[in-house]
């Protein structure tokens, strides 16, 4: 979290972003898309806000949202839920971060896939917390069984699982989700899974662990609109689980956000709502975007990593002589017109052996960026 100077640093996104802006390479860094995503729910915000729905909404969030996110969860996965059993939050962000900290106490281990989303690591220091890695390594960045096994003790406090997972667009089959159910069991710990992507898995459907027999009573699952819906600006999410955890969260997101984004909250309701049409068309749009930037990196003498679900590829850098993907990220621009991330921006910085030449770079991007970025990335060569 801390830069050289001891500061706390910018983050990798923020400064990626800069670096596009300036240069005026695309942007395949930070994750966003650059299209708006369904009308329906856009139009639904402006009625909302046409209709004065512009104050303060309940803490937990609007009725209307915490229904729609209840109705979601048993239609597409089957777990049977209450609306008094989500909270609406100020994405999922918000939702780590008061999960973390209404959950770990100081010196409580928290133990994570690594590379990890770069908040994770930042609310477990805010909460005391201790992080425990299990190694995601190229190129297939399956968890080893045995090492997520003793990463688990009675020190354990959160298993904190992404799926699909940022930034390796690894899913977790369901053997490993039973381990994970098994392990929490055996140890007492909490499950908090982090589904923002649920929506935009390509080869194999999302499993969420809380569907899953001995999951539900000790899991928070988060996610959010931002992906599904194309309004990550929007920052509405959510978190849900057994009423116990979610009033215990409730008591410090109130003091965080207290809440967020009245007008947004109705729309991503609407949104939730659509007909399967919109989802799988969502991800078969994603899919061929996927499968573009992936052609051309390849094309291009990387090799490339195979996401299954979410926005990003993982790209190694070592054909072209990479030892420092940091170094490597700030110089494409200049050598390419191109933004990535590298993934030593997703470890520790103990453990950034094995991610030194890998960059990621985000495919949620208009057909027509993504051949300007091929054609770029093309003259590396
Ligand atoms: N978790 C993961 C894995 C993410 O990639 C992101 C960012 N897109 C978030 C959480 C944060 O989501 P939000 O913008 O809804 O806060
Ligand atoms: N989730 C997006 C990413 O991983 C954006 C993160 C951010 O800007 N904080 O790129």
């Amino acid at each position: 979290l801390l830069d050289d100077a001891g500061e706390l640093a910018t983050t990798i996104f923020a400064e990626m972003s800069a670096l596009a802006a300036a240069t005026g390479a695309i942007n395949l860094g930070q994750g966003f898309p650059d299209e708006d995503g369904p009308s329906e729910v856009l139009e639904a915000a402006r009625r909302a806000i046409a209709d004065g729905v512009n104050q303060y909404p309940p803490g937990p969030g609007l009725p209307a949202l915490r229904e729609a996110v209840a109705e979601h969860q048993l239609r597409f996965y089957g777990i049977p839920l209450d609306a008094a059993q989500v909270l609406v939050t100020a994405g999922a962000t918000e939702a780590l971060t008061a999960t973390i900290l209404a959950l770990v106490d100081h010196g409580d281990e928290v133990v994570v896939l690594e590379p990890f989303y770069d908040s994770y690591a930042a609310a477990v220091a805010l909460a005391g917390g201790v992080l425990r890695t299990v190694p995601l390594r190229w190129p297939g960045f399956r968890p080893d069984h045995d090492e997520l096994r003793a990463a688990v003790t009675d020190r354990t406090r959160l298993i904190l699982i992404n799926t699909p997972h940022n930034p390796t667009g690894t899913m977790l089959d369901r053997t490993t989700l039973e381990l994970v159910i098994d392990l929490a069991h055996e140890h007492d710990a909490v499950i908090v899974t982090d589904e923002v992507y649920e929506h935009l898995a390509f080869d194999a459907p999302h499993i969420p662990i809380a569907s899953l027999p001995g999951g539900f009573e000790r899991t928070v699952t988060i996610s959010s609109g931002g992906k599904t819906f194309n309004t990550t600006g929007w920052k509405i999410g959510w978190l849900s689980g057994p009423l116990d955890l979610v009033r215990a969260i409730t008591a410090v997101k109130q003091y965080l956000t207290y809440v967020n984004g009245a007008p947004f909250q109705p729309a991503i309701a609407v949104g939730l709502r659509l007909p399967d049409a919109f989802f799988t068309g969502a991800a078969d749009a994603l899919r061929a975007k996927r499968d573009l930037l992936s052609a051309s990196l390849r094309e291009a003498g990387f090799a490339v990593s195979t996401p299954q679900g979410g926005y990003f590829v993982v790209a190694d850098a070592a054909p072209f002589g990479v030892t420092d993907a940091a170094d490597f990220a700030r110089r494409l621009p200049e050598l390419a017109g191109v933004v990535g991330v590298p993934l030593t921006a997703f470890v520790l910085p103990e453990h950034r052996e094995g991610y030194r030449s890998l960059i990621r770079f985000a495919y949620c991007k208009r057909p027509e960026v993504l051949q300007e970025a091929a054609g770029r990335l093309a003259g590396l060569a």
